[in-house]
């Protein structure tokens, strides 16, 4: 559970004590009712602060009603906290026999719960059962006159979903899609010569999933993940891409060179270049005979790049770092403004790195 406390979220100290309910029969869930924009995680803390004030000081309420909310983000905030009776199922008998946890959904804007929500209600629901709440979860509206928690959110509450031990995805249609994209991107890019979206094959696909997973975006997959990019992929890339404050088209759950970067620590198909072996072979070829090569594969990447530049003439990329592939590392170093001894043609990191950029990755 990604759990945030009142002191990590800036709560105000109750005005007085909550009645303590250390067991009842469930938990009852709530929606804002109000209009709601999904917004970036940042801001999650200030609209806890933002509730609270106007409970406290528009209501005149003691506290934060809720004894937890869950941003759309999937994190569980304290409110009264657990063993606490709350202020928002209606009635203090309703406070008294149901916790109450309210969930970033508006009555307009961002009305149906995303993945991570859901699965943040889930921890709730299972935090508060730790504690003493009983099997029972509820909407507002079950034994109250109210809309809470709104369509979207109730359609989840009776679908059994928010079941902590359930297993796997509720029948019918998965509420948790965003309600503006109900059927996933189907296209694919090409990053660094290798495919991503669906329908894309290869190991790089399975190395995505896999990394989805270990971060906790993985809850579309039913198996896998795999070799072949499915809807599934791009529905759990989607939530990772709105993780990160993406929305919209750039949060399709297509992969753009940014999110993959971030998620992979790499971009996977650059080659990787040591600079100690092109250093060694800077400083090895030129003496030898004609053609040879110390690391032919890595100095080929080098003179590639340095043709691209300018430097030097495509027929010598040959995987030899010789005598005419010194001199244009050399001219190279030049443009950059280095001088002397620091423009010898004998690789930096600093000037290799550069020269590698969208090309191919440094390793030492
Ligand atoms: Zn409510
Ligand atoms: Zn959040």
């Amino acid at each position: 559970m990604k759990f945030v406390s009142r002191a990590e979220w800036g709560a105000r100290p109750p005005r007085n004590g909550h009645p303590a309910v250390p067991a009842n029969q469930g938990v009852k869930v709530h929606y804002l009712g109000a209009p709601y924009s999904a917004g970036e995680h940042g801001t999650c803390a200030a609209y806890m602060r933002k509730v609270q004030n106007s409970h406290m000081d528009g209501n005149g309420w003691s506290d934060f009603a809720y004894n937890l909310a869950v941003c759309e983000h999937g994190y569980v905030f304290e409110g009264r906290g657990r063993n606490a009776q709350n202020a928002a199922n209606g009635t203090t008998t309703l406070n008294r026999t149901h916790f109450a946890v309210l969930a970033f959904v508006g009555d307009s804007g961002h009305t149906s719960p995303t993945a991570e929500q859901t699965a943040g209600l889930r921890d709730a629901i299972a935090y508060l059962r730790a504690h003493g709440a009983g099997r029972e979860i509820r909407g507002h509206r079950d034994g109250y006159a109210t809309d809470c928690p709104g369509g979207p959110l109730y359609q989840l509450v009776t679908s059994g979903a928010l079941e902590p031990d359930a297993a796997g995805p509720p029948p019918g249609p998965a509420p948790e899609q965003p309600a503006e994209t109900p059927i996933p991107a189907r296209y694919r890019v090409t990053i660094n010569g290798l495919e991503y979206g669906y329908g894309a094959h290869g190991p790089q696909v399975t190395a995505v999933g896999e990394a989805l997973v270990r971060q906790g975006y993985g809850t579309h997959y039913s198996v896998g993940p795999g070799p072949d990019w499915s809807d599934a992929d791009t529905l759990n890339y989607a939530s990772y891409q709105r993780s990160l404050g993406y929305v919209g088209g750039d949060a399709d759950g297509v992969p753009g060179e940014v999110t993959l970067q971030l998620l992979l620590g790499r971009l996977p198909g650059q080659p990787e270049v040591s600079l100690a072996h092109v250093v060694a072979a800077a400083r090895t070829d030129p003496g030898a005979a004609q053609g040879h090569q110390t690391y032919g594969a890595e100095a080929l990447a080098v003179e590639q790049a340095l043709a691209d530049e300018g430097h030097l003439e495509q027929q010598w990329v040959d995987g030899s770092f010789g005598t005419r592939t010194v001199a244009a590392y050399a001219a190279y170093q030049r443009s950059l403004g280095y001088v002397g001894t620091d423009a010898d043609g004998i690789p930096g990191r600093r000037s290799l790195e550069r020269l590698a950029t969208g090309r191919f990755t440094v390793t030492d």
